[in-house]
């Protein structure tokens, strides 16, 4: 007689065991437009983990434009780009991210995560090698894991250790291609990629270089152009990946590059492929956010500008804030259920700060991840840091 008739017995039993650890996740309810400051399930407070990094997904151009949009073109698009899906404002828009980030051409994708899916899995496969930091996005993770690929991750920004399994791939002569592959700026720890020094080791080991620019647009660089403008890398890096989610306020993914490349994709992605094209209001909001981006540069610098100021108070109270260069600021707490407490603490303060546990940061290093917007203002920063005292000092943490 079989033990248990239940087969979905083990759901519970899954459940039961993250609830156990203090890794169970549950989803909480906003209600209100995405901004500094958001209703949360009846409460209104700081915003301390928006993608939202301009304030875009709520500016009044950009609404408009979605409805502009919508109105001309109608709201789904009713096919794949290689079926009848592609429109000519996919187009204005691909030209646009092409010129924006100075690169010859740019390919859309329904979000960032299928862009890396099927960027990575059409240019490597069973025969090649990818090297990939230990910190990179799930995305990158899981598009390297449908390639097929081998996979050496190496430990995180360290370029010894790189140049260490690029020349034993080298000697051995099995990959067919060997593509390095990182986060321009790192979505946990908010530090960056060495990029001229990875620039030299894909050149000196003849392999090439794949940077995720998500968090990097709209905040780095000249004009927000990305951290591998920041570097002046434009016309060395072949391939980026970038979002239309976070800086542009919209939804979509991209990937930068050749002319080649591109058409290269069109004809072997399958995450390209195989789904049906974003629709106008998506496409014509990020256009309207790229027009007030290039509008105002001083945009970014505000990000910049803010986030010195919330990791500087941070470590005045001697949160532990890594690396952190972004607007991506952790304050490492360590312990799983400490952490989690600490959220609620500062919730109860009235500011929203997402706990990252494992399995999105190692164990023990369990962290309040915050994020800073440009329309936060010196208000609201000080306001963040006297929730993180407050908070901190009732945990005896600082
Ligand atoms: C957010 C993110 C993505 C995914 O982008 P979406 O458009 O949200 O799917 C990919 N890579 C990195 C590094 C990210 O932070």
């Amino acid at each position: 007689m079989p033990v248990e008739c239940n087969p979905f017995a083990f759901l519970s039993r899954h459940l039961e065991v993250l609830k156990g650890k203090n890794l169970y996740r549950h989803l909480r309810t906003v209600e209100s437009a995405q901004d500094s400051w958001v209703t949360l399930e009846g409460r209104k407070v700081l915003n301390l983990c928006s993608n939202n990094y301009l304030g875009m997904a709520s500016h009044p151009d950009v609404k408009e434009a979605a409805v502009q949009g919508t109105r001309e073109w109608g709201c789904g698009t009713g096919a794949s780009r290689l079926i009848c899906g592609n429109f000519s404002f996919h187009r204005v828009l691909e030209r646009r991210l092409a010129a924006f980030k100075g690169t010859e051409a740019a390919l859309l994708y329904s979000s960032g995560y299928t862009a890396n899916l099927g960027v990575i899995s059409a240019l490597a496969g069973s025969e090649d090698c990818i090297f990939s930091d230990e910190l990179n996005h799930a995305s990158i993770i899981d598009g390297c894991r449908l390639s097929q690929a081998r996979v050496l991750v190496f430990p995180h920004n360290d370029l010894e250790a790189l140049e260490d399994k690029l020349r034993r791939a080298s000697r051995s002569g099995r990959a067919r291609w060997k593509l390095i592959v990182v986060d321009g700026v790192f979505s946990m720890d908010g530090d960056i990629a060495p990029l001229p020094e990875l620039v030299n080791l894909a050149a000196k080991y003849e392999s090439f270089l794949m940077v995720d620019e998500a968090h990097a647009t709209g905040v780095l660089g000249p004009g927000g152009r990305g951290v591998v403008a920041l570097f002046g890398l434009e016309k060395v890096v072949p391939v980026g990946i970038s979002t239309l989610s976070k800086s542009l306020g919209s939804l979509g993914g991209f990937v930068t590059g050749s002319q080649e490349l591109v058409e290269f994709l069109i004809n072997t992605s399958r995450s390209f492929i195989f789904t049906t094209a974003l629709p106008a209001g998506v496409v014509a909001s990020a256009l309207a956010a790229l027009d007030l981006l290039e509008a105002d540069p001083s945009l970014p610098l505000k990000v910049q500008e803010n986030a010195r100021y919330l990791r500087d108070g941070l470590n005045r109270l001697g949160y532990n804030t890594l690396n952190s260069q972004t607007q991506i600021i952790p304050a490492v707490i360590g312990d799983t259920a400490l952490t989690l407490q600490m959220s609620h603490l500062l919730l109860n303060e009235g500011v929203l700060a997402a706990a990252i546990r494992p399995p999105t940061v190692s164990k023990g290093t369990c962290r309040i991840r915050t994020a800073v917007m440009a329309t936060h203002t010196r208000q609201d920063l000080d306001f963040a840091l006297g929730a993180f005292e407050e908070a901190g000092r009732r945990l005896a943490i600082i």
